[in-house]
């Protein structure tokens, strides 16, 4: 290596060593980190050690802001991996016992999971899974007209993909009778009463802050009417049960809210059986104290119903849980409500809850990303209040650190090209899978004199020029004709610097590759176009591998593989 390369990779060692730890870096882990980042100066380490006590000095003259400037200038790459070497833990809060800590996470089941209830499900999850308690997944279905038994089903298989378990299971709509008796309980109180408005009239009585004439009646009257809605004397729309608040309360949660409405639609368990249904304030806040809720931590927009639903607890003799809020967070260039992301399905512009643009966990798994990649993202976003955008470069930064040392290696070339190599010898060799096996040599080749290589390569090369067929051996560029690149066989050994992935056209398989690209653009627009197809050929060694592996094709990135045959591939664009 050369003076000066060597220098700079000391350099930035130095530096990020020196940031770690208050500013003085030490020769010990400088030298061990440069081992391993460049295992080539491990003969010549007598000679480069004053080199790098050289640096170190150097370093640790500067104050610590000046290098973490100057590692910034140099190699900012090397300042994320201090963030997501960060710790694996969420803050301590208020109220944890040992063994004693209840927390739930709590979907409707009107549509996929995404990556902010990922988020949701782990940080609820990691404080049961680190202090001993009950975690419980709950269904909040008591909006019938919205809930599909395929969506249940679809939470679980996801939550299970995530490696998320929970120790109990139930849906709010299992409580009905219950809901009933609490409300009789409230309407006798006179903290609740049963409301005929037009929906129109309660929310712009709502708004004023104006209380409806239903409200004067006896609770006996409203016990009555609460009756004859169970049994179907109104229809949908004609009355409600609306908890006695505080109309001019600046929280307009608390202005008298309705707790439940009819809803005249088969429910996808309880089917026809109830017509009068309780709202999500109302079954939600029974639930948490039904369940012994202890913590209940949930993103911010939810922060102005607390009030509300500690206040229906209250009336009915539930204990309250310690509720924790943090930021709801967004992902540059694709939408997160679940109201967006079925406009743009159901205009045709992505191709269900799964297209790979998208963010859902099912998204997200097609595109290669691992469970545990947004696990990491949890620890590096934590309880944020700073409403974080995550940039898709910051979970493929995770996510390839996950994958590298799974993703086994072949070569795939882009727009192919025929490669035509004189004098080329015959051979039959073995490349290993992965550069963390060397001894694992199962990629078998039997090459001839004929290959594709990329396009992206061919039209680098020039007449003359020599280069390496990547682990095979060096050929010299004769010329290009009728779009074919003729060489010509010059040596096995050296090791050329220009190299380039190769596929014999006898191994070679079809492969089409789905690259999916930013969804909306900088301006808040769809970007329709979001969606590129890339063909080529990959080497046929990749019939070993399983449908929904993740492979790295050599100088192209990691891919997901979605379709395996041997005449053709087809893969989804992770990341480089
Ligand atoms: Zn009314």
């Amino acid at each position: 290596m050369m003076d000066k390369e060597l220098k700079e990779t000391v350099l930035k060692i130095a530096l990020k060593n020196a940031i770690l730890h208050d500013g003085k870096a030490s020769l010990g882990p400088v030298l061990g980190k440069l081992v391993a980042e460049k295992p080539d100066v491990k003969p010549k380490i007598k000679e480069i050690i004053p080199i790098v006590r050289e640096v170190i000095e150097e370093v640790n003259r500067m104050p610590i802001e000046k290098q973490k400037q100057l590692l910034e200038e140099i190699a900012p790459e090397k300042l994320e991996e201090r963030k997501t070497e960060g710790k694996r833990e969420l803050p301590r809060i208020e109220g944890l016992q040992e063994g004693r800590v209840v927390t739930r996470f709590a979907p409707e089941p009107n549509g996929y999971l995404h990556i902010g209830h990922a988020l949701t499900a782990f940080i609820n999850y990691y404080y049961r899974k680190t202090y001993g308690g009950v975690f419980w997944l709950r269904f909040e279905d008591t909006n019938p007209r919205k809930e599909k038994i395929e969506f249940y089903e679809a939470i679980e298989e996801d939550l299970k993909w995530l490696g998320i378990r929970w120790d109990k299971r139930k849906c709010n709509s299992e409580d009905m009778p219950l809901y009933y008796e609490y409300a009789r309980k409230l309407i006798s109180n006179r903290h609740a009463y049963v409301c005929e408005c037009e929906l129109e009239k309660i929310r712009k009585y709502r708004l004023l802050g104006k209380e409806c004439k239903c409200r004067t009646l006896s609770p006996e009257d409203h016990l009555e009417k609460f009756e004859k809605m169970l049994e179907g004397a109104y229809r949908e729309g004609e009355a409600t049960i609306r908890l006695r608040g505080d109309m001019s309360s600046p929280n307009t949660t608390l202005r008298d809210p309705v707790i439940f409405r009819i809803i005249e639609a088969e429910h996808p368990i309880q089917g026809d059986k109830y017509i009068v249904w309780p709202t999500y304030d109302y079954a939600c806040s029974i639930q948490d104290g039904l369940c012994r809720i202890t913590h209940v931590l949930r993103s911010a927009e939810f922060e102005i119903r607390t009030e509300l639903q500690n206040m229906i607890r209250e009336l009915l003799g539930l204990p309250n849980p310690i509720i924790v809020h943090y930021s709801r967070f967004n992902v540059k260039g694709t939408p997160t409500s679940k109201r967006e992301i079925t406009r743009l399905i159901d205009e045709g512009i992505v191709k269900g809850w799964d297209d790979p643009r998208l963010v859902t966990l099912r998204a997200l798994r097609r595109r290669g990303i691992l469970p545990k990649t947004i696990e990491d993202l949890m620890y590096q976003i934590g309880l944020s209040k700073a409403n974080p955008i995550i940039d898709w470069k910051l979970l493929t930064g995770l996510n390839r650190k996950n994958v590298d040392k799974i993703a086994n290696r072949y070569f795939a070339v882009i727009n192919p090209i025929l490669l035509e190599v004189e004098n080329a010898p015959e051979r039959e060799i073995s490349l290993p899978i992965h550069p963390d096996k060397p001894e694992e040599k199962v990629r078998k080749f039997t090459v001839g004199d004929q290959f594709y290589i990329s396009a992206l390569d061919a039209k680098g090369l020039k007449r003359g020029e020599e280069i390496r067929l990547k682990d095979l051996y060096n050929i010299k560029i004769v010329d290009f004709r009728d779009s074919v690149v003729r060489g010509v066989f010059v040596d096995f050994k050296r090791l050329l610097k220009k190299k380039i992935q190769w596929v014999p056209i006898d191994q070679a398989i079809k492969l089409k590759v789905y690259v999916p690209m930013e969804l909306i653009d900088e301006h808040g627009n769809i970007v329709r176009e979001s969606m590129k197809t890339e063909y080529g050929y990959v080497e046929s060694n990749v019939t070993r591998e399983k449908v929904g592996n993740i492979v790295q094709f050599e100088r192209y990135g990691f891919c997901r593989l979605e379709k395996i045959s041997k005449e053709n591939v087809e893969a989804v664009y992770a990341h480089d």
